[in-house]
């Protein structure tokens, strides 16, 4: 048999009821959902359903406020009650960091409005009168958070669906994932004994910790490890009250709730136990794993720690269920390399509190073409190639687990799988003392303990700036601006785009005009309909029919998705991902040209070889393709050379550099160098719900290219409009007190901002930070940041604060 639907959604646990009531919501009726056995029988069933608002990035903070938002009404909307508790949650610190950070998290909560309040130790016991105040500095209470049944959640949101013309299949499994040409047409399903074939274009996969089955069955990888997790119920104890607020206790690694005069308590044990690697049982639904006491001995300890009463308490239940996990402890979401199957599962433990805000966002995402808000931390295309890697994908996740409640300072480094994707330099880079960092896979230099000594210590940050930092970056960072450096930049993701229709295809995706000659590089972004930027690069033209995109280590995959997603299918343009096939090392400073001249026959004066084009050159005896570009604003290049060439490329620049006081440099210089030159980091500064006028990238947008490209009605529309904030730079009073992202930033007593990022200029000797700030708050203004609960004065400076006449870069 074959029927038709616009939608399939698989899973009926809170992920797909959840997208399949807000799918309905916008209107797409005929919709249906599949489900192998009965509803919520995966692990939703078994979760403890605490929620928490307040959470590591913007997005994931405004997805859960909306969940509490929808989990209020869902009552009185659809007749299923899910029993919503609004009674406040409570995270406490046991130590001096914990507290620090529960203080950057007030400030964090300010920028949303989210009623936070740092409160004491006794006003915490006031809340959860069981609680030993032993050992607490202090904690945060959030009135809006709460608990609900997490069943009576999915059988709202189905109930909700339901009433708008969803079609719910219990008993219903999946067998089959229909394709054709690199598109889901369908999905063959069994029921009963019988099957039938769905075709539908839109294909939803959210099977939570059996997503990476169905994933297999569209040929889509899904890095997702069931872990075991576990948490228990108590007998009625003396003192507790349905009013009682939750409670998290990071340091001794556990979380509590009331459940009828009971408590409920769990934790994130250190050291988890991944689940079904060999395949989850066909049957394994409406089920749970055998109580594992000794692997809860850690959670139990801390517990009796923080509430003393729970050491007496009757255990009346045990649950040990698997969750799906990922290797970042994120959500899986978005669009497949398979257009049309979506994915929207791992929810990592946070799936009651995300359902909400996921569904919504994954509704969006598939009628309107594109999700609201600014999603890139959980989309599926962050995960590179590297995740097909079974042994990969658990050593990330379990490290993740491990290190749950752990405190994670900025720019901390993961450990698991390493090393993995090296650049041919590797080992001289390692002779040079390089403290390597890690993204996508690759190793990357962050600075050079040799170049330490070269340093000033006086110049570290105060606090958790100065955590992960060494004097080497600013002596790297001078080094540049004084003389040389060379940066190993082989992670650089690249693109290239060719074909008869490579130039026509591109001026519709690009804001900028690329449509100029061979040799030049243009930097533009690529918008979303609403004229937010989904990508930010430089475009080199290599040929009439051939242009080489370079993008940030970490978007490569991001990027190549969206311009995948609208690539003609007539096959007048091909899309390479060609990052493997070339080295990339960026040499930079007043003296980059006295070092490159004399190795090269090729003419490299400003007048041959002027700034933002490229040519094909020979430097010793490599060959390579140069693109006179700079993320450092100093005269320089980019070398290209065939990957094998690299590491003689390197040994011939760093010989001839010698005289010339050239320095090996790292990422943290190159981070400290651009912020003194304004460039933006997407991701951070710039994201898909910004515009380029907004982020001050007006410059890169040509309006009346000729072409319609997307999201220039939108841009149209906003620029005779006038931004709604725009990204300022700000140079605080104190050089020491360095942003991290995320601080409030007010100006009067009125909070206007929040940082997007920060750090020390070493050239101009300031701590600046970047923030949206409203239209009207002119350059010149006084405002202020927060950092772990002190304000510091700034400026809202004219931008750029190095060289703003850009003369250093084209000299
Ligand atoms: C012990 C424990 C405690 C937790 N506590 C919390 C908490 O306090 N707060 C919080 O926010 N989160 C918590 N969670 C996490 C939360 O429960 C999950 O994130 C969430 O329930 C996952 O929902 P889901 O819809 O993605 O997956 P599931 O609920 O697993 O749903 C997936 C469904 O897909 C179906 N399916 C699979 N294969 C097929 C197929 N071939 N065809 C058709 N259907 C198929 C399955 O039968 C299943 O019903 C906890 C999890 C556990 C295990």
């Amino acid at each position: 048999m074959t029927e038709h639907a616009r939608a399939v959604v698989i899973g009926g646990g809170v992920g797909g009821t959840s997208v399949a009531y807000h799918l309905a919501e916008l209107g797409w009726r005929d919709v249906v959902l599949v489900e192998r056995a009965a509803l919520t029988s995966g692990s939703t069933f078994h979760s403890a359903g605490l929620v928490g608002q307040l959470r590591s990035t913007v997005t994931l903070t405004k997805m859960m406020m909306y969940g509490v938002e929808l989990y209020r009404r869902l009552a009185a909307e659809t007749g299923v009650d899910p029993s919503w508790h609004e009674v406040g949650s409570l995270r406490l610190a046991s130590s001096r960091e914990r507290y620090e950070e529960l203080q950057r998290q007030a400030g964090w909560a300010k920028t949303f409005g989210l009623p936070l309040e740092l409160i004491s130790a006794r006003e915490a016991q006031q809340r959860f009168p069981l609680m030993s105040t032993e050992g607490v500095l202090g904690a945060v209470f959030l009135p809006t958070d709460g608990w609900l049944d997490p069943s009576g959640l999915a059988q709202a949101l189905a109930a909700g669906a339901r009433r708008r013309g969803v079609t719910i299949r219990t008993d219903t499994r999946v067998v089959d994932v229909r394709t054709a040409r690199g598109r889901v047409t369908g999905v063959e399903v069994e029921h009963g004994g019988d099957r039938t074939v769905i075709q539908s274009e839109v294909v939803v996969n959210a099977a939570g910790m059996f997503a990476p089955e169905i994933g297999l069955l569209a040929g889509v990888t899904v890095p997702i490890v069931p872990m075991a997790h576990e948490y228990l119920f108590t007998e009625p104890v003396e003192g507790v009250s349905p009013g009682f607020a939750t409670m998290r206790d990071p340091d001794n690694l556990c979380y509590f709730r009331e459940e009828v005069g009971g408590l409920c308590m769990g934790g994130y044990e250190r050291h988890p136990a991944p689940w079904g690697l060999d395949g989850i049982p066909a049957d394994f639904n409406g089920r749970l794993l055998a109580p594992d006491w000794p692997r809860f001995e850690e959670i139990m300890a801390g517990a009796i720690r923080r509430v003393p009463a729970i050491e007496n308490a009757g255990v009346t239940r045990m649950i040990n269920g698997p969750e799906a996990f990922t290797p970042d402890n994120e959500f899986i979401l978005g669009e497949s390399e398979v257009r049309g199957f979506f994915l929207a599962a791992g929810f990592c433990a946070h799936g009651i509190a995300g359902a909400g805000g996921i569904g919504r966002q994954m509704a969006s995402w598939i009628v309107e073409g594109e999700p609201e808000l600014d999603l890139w931390k959980m989309d599926i295309r962050r995960f590179g190639a590297q995740y097909r890697s079974r042994t990969y994908t658990l050593a990330r996740s379990i490290e993740n687990y491990a290190t749950y409640y752990d405190i994670h300072y900025p720019n901390e480094e993961r450990q698991a799988g390493r090393p993995l994707r090296l650049s041919p330099t590797y080992e001289r880079l390692t002779a040079l003392g390089c403290a390597f960092g890690e993204k996508s896979g690759w190793e990357r230099p962050n600075w050079f303990e040799s170049n330490a000594a070269l340093g000033d210590e006086s110049l570290r940050p105060h606090g958790w700036a100065g955590e992960h930092w060494s004097p080497a970056i600013g002596a790297e960072a001078l080094a540049t601006r004084r003389a040389a450096a060379l940066f190993d930049e082989t992670s650089f993701a690249k693109i290239e785009v060719s074909g008869a229709a490579a130039c026509d295809f591109l001026q519709r995706l690009c804001a900028n005009d690329l449509d100029r000659p061979v040799g030049s590089i243009v930097y533009t972004s690529m918008l979303n309909s609403r004229g937010g930027i989904e990508c930010d690069f430089t475009v080199t033209r290599l040929a009439a029919d051939r242009f080489f995109i370079v993008t940030g280590t970490a978007f490569g995959n991001h990027d190549l998705g969206w311009i995948r997603k609208h690539a003609p299918e007539d096959g007048g343009v091909t899309v390479a991902d060609v990052t493997s096939a070339r080295a990339c090392l960026g040499l930079w400073g007043p003296a980059a040209r006295d070092i490159l001249a004399p190795l090269t026959t090729d003419d490299v004066s400003d007048v041959a070889f002027p700034y933002l084009s490229a040519r094909s050159i020979a430097v010793g005896n490599v060959p390579l393709l140069a693109l006179r570009v700079t993320y450092v604003g100093e005269l320089g290049w980019e070398l290209y050379p065939p990957m094998e060439y690299g590491l003689t490329l390197w040994d011939v620049l760093w010989e001839a550099g010698q005289s010339h006081g050239l320095v090996a440099g790292g990422y943290r210089a190159i981070d400290a160098l651009r912020l003194e030159k304004g460039y933006r980091v997407w991701s951070s500064d710039i994201t898909p719900e910004e515009t380029p006028y907004e982020a001050g990238l007006g410059f890169a947008v040509k309006l009346d290219k000729g072409v319609d490209f997307i999201g220039r009605e939108a841009l149209a529309r906003a620029k005779a409009v006038g931004p709604r904030k725009r990204l300022r730079c700000l140079v605080l009073d104190d050089p020491r007190s360095v942003a991290l992202g995320n601080e409030p930033v007010r100006v009067g007593s009125e909070i206007v901002g929040r940082v997007t990022s920060g750090g020390y200029g070493y050239a101009v000797e300031r701590s600046i930070a970047y923030a949206y700030l409203p239209p009207d708050v002119p350059i010149g203004s006084r405002a202020e940041v927060e950092e772990f609960g002190t304000w510091t004065g700034c400026e809202v400076a004219r931008e750029p604060l190095y060289d703003p006449a850009g003369e250093r870069m084209r000299a």
